[in-house]
């Protein structure tokens, strides 16, 4: 078994849709970034790619290729499953956590367990998402920016 830990930051702005988890959520603001910003589904490339020894995300999707110019971000973590898939490996369990001051997530976590375990070709039981706010504390809590942390757990088909 193999552990794997993800953390990643964006920035909100004007003018740009909400993805979290591969869902789009309605909001005033969206995350920046050179994918659609989805920094859950970021977050859980990394933790994978992390359990995996294969490194992050950004070397794999470098954000200066405009091959990956607002792509959705489950399309990057179907290509992490692939890189798993053929060092044997499978994702066992998935728990998670984002921090944002607003909107309200917690109505959209079952959408976004649904839609990643739906991409990691898991049961959505086996992933787990959280969201807290940081009680107005810092960027976050200023409206500035979405933080999300993520560790998986790996299972090798090998044994
Ligand atoms: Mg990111």
């Amino acid at each position: 078994m193999r552990v794997g830990i993800g953390y990643d930051y964006h920035r909100l702005a004007e003018g740009r849709k909400l993805f979290l988890g591969g869902v789009e959520i309605p909001f005033n603001k969206g995350l920046a970034g050179h994918s659609d910003g989805d920094v859950l589904t970021h977050a859980l490339c990394d933790a994978l790619l992390g359990a995996a020894g294969l490194g992050d995300l950004g070397q794999h999707f470098p954000d200066t290729d405009p091959k990956w110019k607002d792509i959705s971000s489950l399309k990057l973590l179907a290509q992490v499953v692939e890189m798993l898939r053929a060092k044997g490996l499978r994702v066992a369990q998935v728990d998670s956590v984002i921090l944002a001051q607003e909107p309200k997530l917690a109505p959209h976590c079952a959408q976004m367990k649904q839609m990643l375990a739906r991409t990691l070709g898991i049961e959505p039981a086996q992933v787990n998402i959280k969201a807290k706010t940081t009680e107005g504390l810092e960027a976050i809590g200023r409206g500035e920016a979405m933080v999300a942390q993520a560790i998986v757990l790996l299972e090798s088909h090998k044994l």
